[in-house]
């Protein structure tokens, strides 16, 4: 662990309130008298979304919002990773906490205050595939807002059996022509189609999951020859019966298949693993070399939005991880 917490990487798949430390929840439970998050295992996707609200309430005011953002960059940075891309929902508290500004900004700010010359991260504004297409509207607008300072991408997630991409083509089109990238989820909920849609619909450049993609293998090529990188978090997909377990996930397939994979986290809290665990599961389970763990965290690096004065140097000290070995 202490070797692979010395492999600089990116995490580009987790939630704000999936990433809430377990001592700060039981302090927010206490204070704002709301019972704690259960953390699993859970029956099904329906008893893991109710979790999941509860974690969303602890979150009682803005400047909790900032502590729990500053909190996760400083977790990050424990774990070797120097760049992360954070998934908020801003209507998820709008109304409730202030304007979906406050929100972002109360984000933003907390995110900010836990960098350091090791590790810092950016947002992705995200969509829920749920609500009204004049919700992502406004998402799109907000996260325009900030595209020059913090936030990194237009993100989707929700019930992707239900409410495919294709609702969303066009703020999606219009978000990466304003320069904001289309980092949707998919390939979780439903299959190797709701894949596709994002890649063709949405202009993906990342997908988070992604992983029901082994499904059709046309669908494996269309994310080999575009490179669209995965971001995946195979504990995350054990907890909600995407896989029945870790010896069953595709990862070795989308490996061998020569597309771009990370390894992320998606929601520490109720996994009971972080991202340095998932490198380290993962290790062990492949028997992966040096040079193949490596190049899983350069793909991390490679796709994420890292700014150039912090990429060139974890690069360096990648290539000296792989050459101590
Ligand atoms: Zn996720």
């Amino acid at each position: 662990m202490t070797d692979l917490l010395a492999l600089p990487k990116a995490e580009l798949h987790l939630h704000l309130e999936g990433a809430i430390r377990a001592d700060t929840a039981a302090e927010l439970a206490a204070r704002h008298g709301v019972p704690a998050p259960p953390t699993g295992p859970f029956a099904g996707l329906g008893d893991f979304v109710v979790a999941y609200e509860r974690a969303r309430d602890l979150i009682g005011s803005l400047e909790d919002l900032h502590r729990v953002a500053r909190e996760l960059v400083e977790d990050a940075a424990a774990q070797g990773v120097v760049w992360t891309e954070v998934h908020l929902i801003p209507p998820t508290y709008a109304g409730r906490l202030g304007p979906g500004e406050a929100v972002l900004e109360a984000v933003l700010d907390g995110l900010r205050a836990g960098s350091s010359a090791e590790s810092a991260a950016g947002v992705i504004v995200g969509v829920n595939r749920g609500l009204p297409v004049d919700a992502a509207e406004r998402s799109l607008r907000l996260a325009l807002l900030h595209a020059d300072d913090g936030v990194v991408g237009l993100g989707l997630a929700g019930d992707e059996a239900n409410h495919p991409a294709e609702a969303f083509e066009d703020v999606f089109a219009r978000g990466r022509a304003a320069g904001l990238p289309a980092l949707p989820h998919a390939g979780e909920g439903a299959g190797a189609q709701s894949v596709r849609a994002c890649v063709e619909r949405l202009g993906a450049r990342r997908v988070n999951h992604g992983v029901r993609a082994v499904e059709d293998p046309a669908v494996i090529d269309l994310l080999d020859r575009r490179q669209v990188c995965l971001d995946v978090c195979p504990a995350s997909n054990v907890l909600l019966g995407v896989v029945d377990a870790l010896e069953q996930h595709p990862l070795p397939a989308l490996l061998a298949a020569g597309v771009p994979v990370t390894l992320g986290s998606d929601c520490p809290l109720f996994c009971g693993t972080g991202v340095l665990g998932e490198y380290a599961r993962v290790q062990d389970w492949l028997g992966l070399s040096r040079v193949e763990v490596a190049r899983i965290a350069e793909t991390s690096l490679r796709f994420s939005a890292v700014p150039a004065d912090r990429l060139a140097p974890a690069l360096e000290r990648l290539s000296a991880w792989v050459g101590e070995g």
